[in-house]
Parts: C-alpha cells; structure tokens; sequence
C-alpha cells in the first residue's frame, strides 16, 4: 500500500509568516515542545495568540490522552520527533487536522503516517499506522537554522541509511511500482554523501544544506510511504537497537547508532560501499569502533546474540550468519584495523 499523510510542505525562507493565513481563524491549540517553541515565537510573536499545552518528552499512550483538546478545529505541533509522533495521534484521536512545525532537521516523523510509541518505563512499545492529515509542514530556515548541529548530522546518517536499508532489502530495483518508487527516493537520500554538510555549511544555511533538510524530513519519510515493507529498516538498525540495550551508548543519538549499524551491514554484505561509508562517517564525526561507543571486546558475544534476535524481527532476504557478524565486530572493535 502507498501511503502519504502531508498536503503541503513548504520550506521558505518566509514560511511561518503563511501560518496566520493557514490557520485562517479556526480555534487552534498548540503542542509545544521544551526548546524550539522560544525560537518560534522569537520570529513569530503572533504564534502567542494560540493556545498551548507543553509536552512532557515522551510518546505514550497516557500522554496522548493528557494532550486530546476539546473544541479546537485545528492542533499545531511545534518541536521535535518524538513531540510529532505524539501530536500525530493526538489529532487523529480527536479527528482534526494537523500543522507541523519541525523545530529540528533531524527526523521524518512530520512527513509519516505513523507514531513509534513508548511504555511508561520508556521502554519501546509498537509503531502505529493511521490517517492523519498533516496540512502543512512549515519549514522554516531561520527556526532550522538555530538547532543543534549534532542533531541534524545524525538526522542525515539516519535518512542516508533509508539507501543503504532500502537496497539490503530490495536491490536496485523491483516489479511493484510503490517500492520502486521507494528505492528510487532512497538512492537520492543515499546521495547526501556527496554534499558538504558541515557546521559551516549548516550555520550558513547553504543550498546543500537546504538540500538535506527537503531529504531528511521529507524525501526520507516517503520512502517507506512508497516501499512500505520493502523498504523498511534491516540489519543497520536492529545494530542499533541491539546497541541501544548498553547503557554506555545511552548518550548518543539515534542517527549515529545506526551509522555504525550499516557499517556492520555492508560489511556483511560485502558491499564495495563499505569502506566509503565507513570514511565517510569518520569525516562526519560519527562513531565507527565498538570502543567509542564503550562496548569492550567482553561484550562482544551479548552484542551478536542480541542483533541476532533483532534481525529475526525484520524481514531480511535471508538469515544473517553468526560466525562472520562476530568477526566483524571485533574487527571494528578499535581503530588499528582501519
Ligand atoms: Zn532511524
């Protein structure tokens, strides 16, 4: 099934001043996350007139129910992922539309029809798909421009991986038209690589840059509108979750996890990319050995057990082979190998 969830995305430099005309007097309530929402109204004051409701950091299903709003015709969502997953099933719960407003470039979650859930113990629960309709996503150059840096290096590591996954999954091209289309928009977010997406380069907001942002938000997001479970994620990021369960790997962010998580996949694979990736990623200040992300060589045979069990939950071409994924994690256990 091809799914999409946005009417209209529009990334100008002037795009929050459309917001009054979009809003165009209906009763609209804002969802506001801890940081960007400073931001916002420090280029757009008028966003005060609205009402807001702040979001407590994650998303589940008590929070959801905390944020349903009566009497409003439309909900806004100002900040990051895990605010717009949330603010995603708010609107679809109380059947109306939504505006996103990205206070990151670091994830598509304004751009899928889909919210990753969490337990209350902050454990990970399930990703529902509904019908939400987003109206517009408001991009805005001068809000992007003030977020972390290191949050849109990772978000681009994560849309980068959407070529790296898509084609694990697929190869380079399918019979079914949603997932050729899907591995079509993969391959151009697999070219990220080849701009210059450095902290200058993002603080000057240049065309590459502008170029990324449409990907990671966007492009990167209907990939899997297109491919659906053809191009979902494989082996990078059940790496990343196997990671995610050592507590040393707690203080990086999820795109750098899962850029080591395709370096450990392309190897498997034999890719010729492999070693590309892997200077790339380097260059990019990612993590690229097991002793930087503070696993030990001890650990070694918890790690593959536990990618082992995370690949059983995807649908991958075939299994993966034990022998060989421990290789390769020792051998990325520390920079000599490079
Ligand atoms: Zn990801």
């Amino acid at each position: 099934m091809i799914r999409q969830a946005v009417l209209e995305y529009d990334h100008a430099d002037d795009a929050l001043d459309r917001l009054y005309e979009l809003v165009s007097g209906r009763r609209a309530h804002v969802l506001r996350g801890q940081n960007g929402y400073d931001v916002v109204r420090d280029i757009y004051p008028a966003i005060t007139d609205y009402p807001t409701t702040q979001f407590r950091g994650e998303c589940t299903d008590a929070e959801v129910e905390r944020l349903k709003q009566k009497d409003i015709d439309v909900l806004i969502a100002i900040g990051g992922g895990k605010l717009v997953d949330t603010a995603k099933l708010v609107a679809y719960q109380c059947n109306v539309p939504l505006i996103v407003i990205p206070t990151l470039a670091s994830n598509c979650a304004a751009f899928t029809p889909l919210s990753v859930v969490y337990r209350k113990d902050g454990s990970y629960d399930r990703y529902d798909i509904f019908r939400v309709v987003i109206e517009r996503v408001i991009v805005d150059p001068r809000v992007i421009a003030r977020s972390p840096y290191e949050y849109f290096r990772a978000g681009v590591i994560d849309t980068v991986a959407k070529f790296y996954e898509a084609r694990y999954l697929s190869g380079d091209s399918s019979i079914d038209a949603g997932v050729n289309t899907g591995l079509a928009l993969a391959e151009q977010c697999g070219r990220l690589v080849e701009l210059d997406l450095s902290k200058a380069a993002f603080e000057s907001y240049s065309d590459d840059i502008r170029f990324a942002v449409d990907h990671v938000l966007a492009v990167g997001g209907a990939v899997g509108g297109f491919g659906d479970a053809g191009t979902r994620v494989a082996v990078g990021h059940a790496v990343h979750n196997a990671l995610s369960r050592f507590a040393s790997t707690h203080a990086f962010l999820h795109g750098d996890k899962v850029g080591f998580g395709l370096i450990v996949q392309e190897r498997l694979r034999r890719s010729a990319d492999a070693s590309y990736l892997e200077a790339w990623l380097k260059r990019f200040g990612a993590p690229t050995t097991l002793e930087t992300l503070g696993i030990g060589p001890d650990d070694i045979p918890v790690l593959v057990d536990s990618v082992m069990t995370e690949t059983e939950l995807q649908q991958l071409p075939a299994p993966l082979n034990r022998g060989y994924l421990k290789i390769i994690f020792e051998n990325l256990q520390l920079s000599i190998y490079k």
